[in-house]
């Protein structure tokens, strides 16, 4: 175990080498879902023996983390979120970096309808009087692991982990590190916890199979320049060929900015990252249009091809998945760590509720009882917030005449009936269940 007081990345990846460990839970992947659940842990579980392993270094305290989920998209994080990180005590380290959401205005491109949540409206929805609030990843990810550094948690990185074998107690896993620890090193588990992202090697050798559905779309991330404040509003603009969101960030260098998801088809989004900034700014402006004011830079953009994929077994017998691994959503709504964190959460909060038997020895953090539990209760919150990223995309896409006046009646309901919309509002914020 890591002694808290040393939290120098060197002494933290300290591990004997050739030498087999074990501990209570390995958390593989050093991600947004993956370090969050170790924070959660430290949190709940003090008692409990964790292990983090992720592939990449982890730079030093202060310095960018350059790992998958920390990279230069930024996260709309929900009140629900934003109150799971304040009961963590990470708030005022997260608040200096955050954009909060004070507004949500959501339109349909070619109809004047459209929906408008206000965080003074929908005060039981809303954290410190805002809806959410937007950070950019890269300044999520050195929060989330300076946190780390500051408990128990033994952090291995880089240590690839390049397989597991199941065994009566728990799982070996086989990893490779760097430096010392090169070449192969074991470690025991009780719990293995399956966070290594999308697409997961880890989950394929284990037999766990995904359903997939390819939407043929591809969301393009980057930053503007505004030439006036955002006034922390969020904008959701239904369009043509997909959704588009341009949420509020911090302003830097005497510029405001907002942080832009494009959604496009999957065959024009070569052509539209591809143009001239002045080429894109004039194509985004004329889809957009005019409600965050002139658009007047846009930063380089990268590109994110969108599915919904989905686990078919999240727990079994000594195993549990989290993160992309688990579900892997549309960004539209915001949602897919939003909901990993609220995972996180609950994972934590069931190993809790079972902390002196786990203390005493009685039962193991892998124990398939356990673990159904903490599933059975977060099926209803995934399902519900699954299909609400899923439908969303394809009836706002949809430009015939039904969809029109579905998604119109959708809005004027939204728009007329304040507990259809505090419902929304309350999923959308996380705060539903
Ligand atoms: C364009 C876009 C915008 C988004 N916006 C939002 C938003 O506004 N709000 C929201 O809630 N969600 C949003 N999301 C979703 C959010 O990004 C994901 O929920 C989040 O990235 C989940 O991260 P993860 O840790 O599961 O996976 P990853 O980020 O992929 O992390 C997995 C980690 O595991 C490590 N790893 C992999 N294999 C191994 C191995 N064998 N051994 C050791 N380590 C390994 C990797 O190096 C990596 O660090 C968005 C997603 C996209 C695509």
């Amino acid at each position: 175990m890591n002694d808290p007081q040393n939290n120098s990345p060197e002494k933290r990846d300290s591990v004997q080498p050739g030498a087999a460990h074990s501990c209570d839970v390995a958390i593989v992947g050093g991600g947004m879902a993956g370090a969050s659940l170790a924070l959660l842990l430290a949190h709940h579980c003090p008692a409990l023996r964790v292990a983090l392993l992720e592939q990449h270094p982890l730079r030093g305290p202060g310095a960018a983390i350059e790992l998958p989920s920390f990279d230069t998209r930024a996260t709309a994080i929900a009140a629900g979120s934003l109150q799971i990180f304040a009961e963590l005590g990470l708030w005022p380290a997260l608040r200096e970096y955050a954009a909060p959401i004070r507004q949500v205005q959501v339109s349909d491109r070619g109809h004047t309808l459209g929906v408008s949540l206000d965080a003074r409206r929908e005060k039981a929805a809303s954290f410190d009087g805002m809806l959410g609030a937007v950070i950019e990843n890269a300044a999520l990810g050195p929060v989330l692991h300076r946190a780390l550094a500051a408990t128990a948690t033994r952090v291995i990185a880089p240590a690839e982990v390049a397989g597991v074998t199941m065994q009566a107690d728990g799982t070996l896993l086989r990893w490779r590190g760097e430096g010392e620890e090169r070449g192969e090193q074991t470690l025991h588990a009780r719990l293995l916890v399956v966070a290594d992202g999308v697409d997961s090697p880890l989950c394929r050798s284990l037999g766990i199979e995904t359903r997939e559905v390819h939407y043929q779309q591809r969301a393009l991330v980057t930053t503007v320049g505004l030439q006036r404040d955002h006034a922390g509003v969020a904008f959701e603009r239904f369009t043509d060929s997909g959704p588009m969101a341009l949420l509020p960030l911090p302003k830097r260098d005497g510029m405001h900015r907002a942080a832009l998801v494009w959604t496009c088809a999957e065959d024009a989004a070569d052509q539209i990252a591809g143009l001239a900034e002045a080429d894109f700014i004039h194509r985004l402006q004329r889809i957009f249009g005019w409600r965050a004011g002139r658009i007047l830079r846009a930063g380089s953009v990268s590109g994110y091809p969108l599915k919904l994929s989905l686990a078919r077994e999240q727990v079994r017998r000594g195993v549990v998945l989290v993160g992309n691994c688990a579900h892997f959503l549309h960004p539209v709504a915001g949602q897919g760590f939003n909901l990993t964190l609220r995972d996180c959460d609950g994972l934590a909060r069931a190993l809790a509720t079972r902390a002196e038997q786990l203390a005493r020895g009685q039962i193991s953090p892998g124990e398939l009882d356990l673990l159904q539990t903490y599933w059975r209760e977060r099926q209803q919150d995934q399902l519900l917030t699954i299909g609400f990223s899923d439908r969303i995309p394809p009836l706002f896409a949809a430009r015939n005449l039904f969809a029109q006046g579905a998604r119109q009646a959708g809005m004027l309901g939204l728009t007329l009936a304040p507990p259809l919309r505090a419902g929304f509002v309350r999923q959308a914020a996380g705060l539903a269940l």
